[in-house]
């Protein structure tokens, strides 16, 4: 039979590759083995774990036009988004490789009745659950910090993207990882949530939507085990009166269609202060003019295909439904008429609190324009949504902007900047959004027990 788990190239929409579905006996043994390198890998010293790491990021950056190709085959991005993508993987191996040792080190605490100190100590067989989206880097932000933890991992990667799936388990092979300690698991998605009850597997981390996350939460709940989630947002974008528009608008086009709009901290929801708001939108119109669809693997391209054709039909379908609603379609809205998943980039106005789009994550090209008449409006809109991941605050005046930071209900806010990635700083939000941090010293604390020792 067909199976699920297939590279189809979104340019195109051709099958490129299909791959067998793992059995249970062959998972078995797979997490057998996860489990029984564990027992090792948990008392080899941070140096072997660091030196490991480095590897990998090494081997990455060697093969990063390899490696780059072949996530825009798998999900359309642009080859210099991938590349960039696989530069950044690289960076957090090489982050916690340099980092993890000091991270974990003993902390001591001092109290009134003596000494203590707390130990932290890897916990087992972890599962990790990865979307399409960001096909290295997804996998990076769970494995760097807990490999280096000792931790063994257990990846279910998502079925459109197998090839970059198994090409980080070789390339943990060739840096010399131990037979267990990171493996890919060919499985479709239900089957990672019935993983959990395993025995042997003592967490699970998840990337995805909000179905997919439930799923994993509620099995981890039944069998009381840590888990972790990031399930998306709705970010908000807010322009206060001060802002450079011009910045703005850079920031603001080049942020929604970067990765064509498929990033869970992409700013999908523009909230513009009255007086700048309409020349905030002729600009971003000028803006939209220039976009270039096209092959992803073309440099001049700046507009890639969404990663399926399913992903294209949803998204016109959320559009559409915004419009039936009572939303403006400014521009955009089809999908572009040539061959490939590719959707127009588009402009959506007038949503009023009855819409569902003013609630629900739009994960393409998509615009969500709102003009606001003060701070405080900007505000209330900004948290007048169950998601709480990312956002933005753009303002000539620091402290203003801080100020409004702090009123926005999400785990990351950036001032004038995108909602960023880097290694040295946390990533993850609140309210529906899920729980849990990657990267930065947080990210290595999620699935350690910090063991309490009390001495003297
Ligand atoms: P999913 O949440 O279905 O996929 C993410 C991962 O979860 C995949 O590995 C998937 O496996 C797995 N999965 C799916 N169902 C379950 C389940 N019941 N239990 C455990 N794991 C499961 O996202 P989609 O790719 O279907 O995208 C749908 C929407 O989700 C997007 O349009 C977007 O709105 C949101 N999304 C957000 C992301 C973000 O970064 N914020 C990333 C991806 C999606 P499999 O591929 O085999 O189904």
């Amino acid at each position: 039979g067909t199976s699920s788990v297939k590279t189809v190239n979104p340019f195109t929409n051709e099958i490129v590759k299909q791959f067998d579905v793992m059995e249970d006996k062959e998972l078995d043994s797979k997490i057998a083995l996860a489990d029984s390198t564990f027992k090792t890998w948990k008392k080899t010293a941070f140096s072997v774990r660091a030196k490991l790491l480095h590897k990998v990021a090494t081997i990455m950056r060697n093969k990063k036009e390899e490696l780059g190709k072949l996530a825009t085959l798998e999900m359309g991005k642009l080859l210099k988004e991938s590349i960039a993508e696989v530069e950044l993987s690289a960076d957090i191996f090489d982050y916690y490789a340099d980092k993890g040792e000091e991270f974990l080190a003993d902390s001591p605490l001092e109290t009134p009745i003596g000494s203590a100190f707390l130990s932290y100590e890897p916990i087992g067989v972890l599962l990790s659950v990865q979307p399409w989206n960001f096909p290295f880097y997804q996998i990076t932000r769970s494995a760097a910090p807990n490999i280096m933890a000792g931790n063994t991992m257990l990846f279910k990667h998502a079925s459109n993207v197998p090839q970059c799936a198994q090409i980080m388990e070789d390339i943990f092979i060739e840096a010399g990882a131990p037979e267990g300690v990171y493996q890919n698991l060919f499985i479709p998605g239900k089957k990672a949530s019935e993983l959990v009850a395993d025995e042997r597997i003592k967490a699970v981390t998840l990337t995805g939507s909000e179905p997919a996350g439930a799923a994993i939460a509620a099995a981890a709940g039944k069998y009381i085990k840590k888990s972790t989630l990031e399930l998306g947002g709705s970010d908000a974008f807010i322009v206060l009166d001060d802002a450079n528009v011009d910045e703005a608008v850079e920031a603001a086009v080049n942020g929604r269609m970067w990765n064509a709009g498929q990033v869970c901290t992409s700013p999908k929801r523009i909230i513009v202060e009255e007086s700048i708001a309409d020349t905030f939108l002729e600009k971003v119109k000028a803006k939209f003019a220039s976009i270039k669809p096209g092959d992803p693997m073309d440099p001049e391209t700046t507009l890639a295909p969404l990663s399926s054709e399913k992903a294209v039909e949803d998204v016109i379908k959320q559009v559409q439904k915004a419009v039936e609603e009572g939303a403006t379609l400014l521009l955009g809205g089809k999908r572009i008429d040539r061959k490939g998943a590719f959707m127009e980039p588009t402009l959506l106005t007038g949503i009023e609190p009855n819409n569902s789009a003013y609630k629900e994550e739009i994960f393409g090209p998509v615009f969500m324009f709102y003009k606001v008449k003060n701070e405080d409006e900007a505000i209330e809109l900004a948290n007048a949504t169950n998601f709480g991941l990312g956002g933005s605050i753009f303002s000539g005046d620091e402290k203003r902007a801080v100020n409004v930071a702090r009123q926005i209900e999400t785990g990351m806010v950036y001032i004038n900047h995108l909602t960023g990635i880097t290694p040295e700083l946390p990533f993850g939000g609140t309210k529906g959004s899920g729980y849990g941090r990657e990267q930065s010293p947080a990210g290595i604390y999620e699935f350690v027990n910090a063991k309490l020792i009390r001495t003297t």
